[in-house]
């Protein structure tokens, strides 16, 4: 942060937008600055801190759960809205990231901004089809959580606009799920591999299924072969078995280090395997 000429304070979100809209200063936005505290680029000349806007809040609406981007993982792993969403997933999800400290001050919103493979929400985010708005001087937007790192976004998070709210369709509430970090401790940060679950079940039928992988690249992915394998099928061991056979098929498609690859691949199969038979 050689250049760094001036930290600003804004209490609402005008004025951030209007700070970040200042391309001379080459402004940079920190939530809770457990990521950014190492990636402030040297170029940065305006910080701009979010934490006084109020974007926290954690409501169910009827279109669907929103979460304000700056909602802490502890604030999401005690929320009473989030825990009887989904079974209560992103509760368990917020719950592995690294310690209490880290919780109180890690937003939702700075976990999403950037890729990066061994962040806990992408994945879960992505199986649940949540949706973000994002939000710059003079506009705003709602995408899919996947146009923040395709290219549709057309900005950089952080940079030149801002992620207000991450929304969970109304359909996400009762899907059955789950959230699997498979890594060294509870807590590590780095994962082998990453899956969320989640399946509507109906009547002893999965009606359909959706399924986020993390850890093997900066962004997470679908397993759409998995998914269609499980969909109209009913729960238990031959279920598990046939979809995990077609997750293999999606991981033998993503483009990753061969590293431990089998390893990964083992592990990813007797987790969804577990999953399955567990939605009997
Ligand atoms: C010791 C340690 C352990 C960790 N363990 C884990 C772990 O187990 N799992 C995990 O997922 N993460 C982990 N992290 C990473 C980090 O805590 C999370 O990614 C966290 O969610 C980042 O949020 P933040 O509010 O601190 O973001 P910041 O550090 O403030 O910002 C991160 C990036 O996001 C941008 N940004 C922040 N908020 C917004 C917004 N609203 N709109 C647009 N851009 C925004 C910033 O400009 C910056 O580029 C760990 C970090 C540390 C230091």
């Amino acid at each position: 942060m050689n250049d760094l000429k001036k930290c600003v304070f804004p209490a609402d979100l005008n004025s951030a937008l209007a700070a970040l809209s200042d391309r001379k200063s080459s402004p940079f936005a920190l939530a809770g600055g457990t990521l950014s505290g190492k990636n402030i680029g040297p170029e940065t000349g305006s910080l701009v801190d979010l934490k006084r806007l109020p974007l926290s809040a954690i409501k169910a609406t009827a279109s669907g759960l929103s979460i304000g981007a700056l909602a802490t993982f502890d604030e999401i792993e005690n929320s009473k809205a989030v825990k009887s969403w989904a079974g209560g997933v992103l509760c368990a999800a917020a719950a592995k990231c690294s310690s209490q400290l880290v919780r109180n001050m890690a937003t939702i919103g700075g976990n999403i901004a950037r890729p990066n493979a061994f962040n806990v929400f992408p994945p879960l985010l992505l199986a649940l089809d949540a949706k973000v708005k994002v939000a710059w001087k003079g506009g705003s937007r709602t995408l899919p959580l996947a146009g923040l790192y395709d290219g549709t976004l057309k900005r950089t998070p952080g940079r030149d606009c801002l992620i207000t709210e991450v929304i969970l369709p109304a359909s996400s509430k009762g899907l059955k799920c789950a959230f699997e970090k498979f890594a060294r401790t509870e807590s590590s940060w780095e994962s082998y591999i990453t899956l969320a679950m989640c399946a509507e079940v109906k009547k002893g039928v999965i009606k359909s299924a959706r399924i986020g992988i993390g850890a093997l690249s900066a962004v997470p992915a679908l397993a759409p072969k998995a998914a269609a394998a499980l969909a109209g099928g009913s729960p238990g061991e031959a279920a598990g078995k046939t979809a995990a056979a077609a997750l293999a098929g999606d991981l033998a498609g993503m483009r990753i280090s061969p590293k431990s690859m089998e390893f990964k691949k083992e592990v990813a199969a007797a987790l969804l395997r577990r999953f399955v038979a567990s939605l009997a």
